[in-house]
């Protein structure tokens, strides 16, 4: 089953990525090294709700 997420800054708390999963094989919060055009620099983003 696959849901919609967004990524969130975990710096700026922007919301900066849209993204899907699949519950199935991601267990857990999902965390991902992209760059934030706010802080001008890679960042984590996580999964927000
Ligand atoms: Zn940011």
């Amino acid at each position: 089953m696959r849901v919609n997420i967004q990524l969130q800054c975990t710096e700026c708390k922007r919301k900066n990525y849209a993204t899907h999963k699949n519950k199935k094989n991601t267990t857990g919060r999902l965390e991902v090294k992209k760059y934030c055009p706010w802080d001008k620099k890679h960042t984590v983003h996580r999964e927000s709700k």
